[in-house]
């Protein structure tokens, strides 16, 4: 049995684990599965609304009446957080980095339309206050006589390991009803906490999977390192029994391309690709990447010995309406 701490009901879960039939058929290998966490909700969908029910539940023990968090302009996590924000009835106020772009579009239109207070800053200026998180921004409110709450990048931190340990738990639920025991989950991987969850949430459901966590920015020595950390602090925070050095935390840093949230034509002809075969919408900074890897490893004989694999669609729809200049659709 696993305990878990204060949560809230935010996420529309258990979401559908379903077999990628026309796809599976056509590649001849193992049979592809995808767990539709692009479906926790409508504009509150992907990966992060399961790490921030814990991490909200958090807040609200705490008496919080401000969010603080961060990302890039077009973060899936920045957009969750000023949505469910509006809904719990808490101010919110998102530190976005200008990577190339500002226009208001995808996650940054929700952004606004929420009413979230938003601060745009340039590359070296938001790395200089991520240092110290943002204590300018939380020492402002505490000045005003707030009580604000700083939510680390993607939610990626020991409370919101909790989220995928939860789904893990769903995948056991989902592999007993579907009759397989897939010895691989693959997932895109940015700030390591869906990674985090998996990887502990496996060994903690005693699922027969390895997990293998896809890289969109950074390299693997990176992952393993946050990974580790977070699931160190995890561990000793809410005193889970479980052996930490028991886990293998595997990372293919090989389909970066060219940098976070830069996608080349082999990425969007992916998500043209799938989105004709399977009506199944992928996008260019997270899932349209780590699926074309999990396609390009597919071919190259990699998971040959495997029977299925279980694909994570952690969501990023919001961050493909913002490069739809990019989707060239006159044909391949
Ligand atoms: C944030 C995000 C990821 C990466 O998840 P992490 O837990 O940050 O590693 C993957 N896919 C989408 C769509 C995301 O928004």
């Amino acid at each position: 049995m696993v305990t878990y701490p204060p949560r809230l009901s935010l996420a529309q879960t258990p979401t559908p684990l379903h077999l990628l039939e026309r796809l599976s058929a056509r590649e001849k290998g193992p049979r592809i599965w995808v767990k539709r966490d692009d479906q926790t909700g409508a504009a509150t969908s992907g990966n992060k609304v399961r790490k921030l029910e814990f991490a909200l539940a958090r807040a609200a023990e705490e008496g919080c009446d401000t969010l603080v968090t961060c990302g890039g302009v077009q973060s899936n996590h920045c957009r969750t957080t000023a949505l469910l924000g509006a809904r719990l009835g808490l101010k919110v106020h998102l530190i976005l980095r200008l990577d190339n772009e500002a226009e208001i579009q995808g996650n940054l239109l929700l952004d606004y339309l929420s009413g979230a207070e938003v601060t745009l800053l340039q590359r070296k200026d938001y790395i200089a206050h991520q240092r110290d998180n943002f204590a300018y921004w939380q020492e402002l409110y505490r000045r005003q006589g707030r009580n604000p709450y700083f939510i680390t990048t993607g939610a990626s931190d020991a409370t919101g390991v909790w989220g995928y340990v939860a789904c893990a738990g769903e995948l056991k639920e989902d592999f007993a009803h579907h009759h397989i025991a897939p010895e691989l989950i693959v997932h895109a991987t940015g700030s390591g906490g869906t990674q985090a969850g998996l990887t502990a949430g496996c060994a903690l459901h005693y699922l027969p999977s390895a997990v293998v966590g896809i890289a969109v920015c950074d390299d693997a020595a990176y992952f393993q390192r946050k990974v580790a950390d977070d699931l160190q602090v995890w561990r000793s925070l809410y005193g889970v029994d479980i052996d930490l050095n028991a886990l293998s935390i595997r990372v293919d840093d090989r389909h970066i391309g060219a940098g976070y949230a830069i996608a080349g034509e082999e990425v969007f002809s992916c998500i043209r690709d799938v989105a004709a075969l399977e009506g199944l919408i992928l996008d260019p900074v997270y899932s349209g990447k780590a699926f074309l890897g999990l396609l390009k490893n597919l071919r190259s004989g990699e998971y040959r010995d495997c029977r299925d694999i279980v694909f994570v669609h952690t969501g990023g729809l919001f961050g493909l309406l913002a490069q739809q200049e990019k989707l060239d659709l006159s044909g391949d």
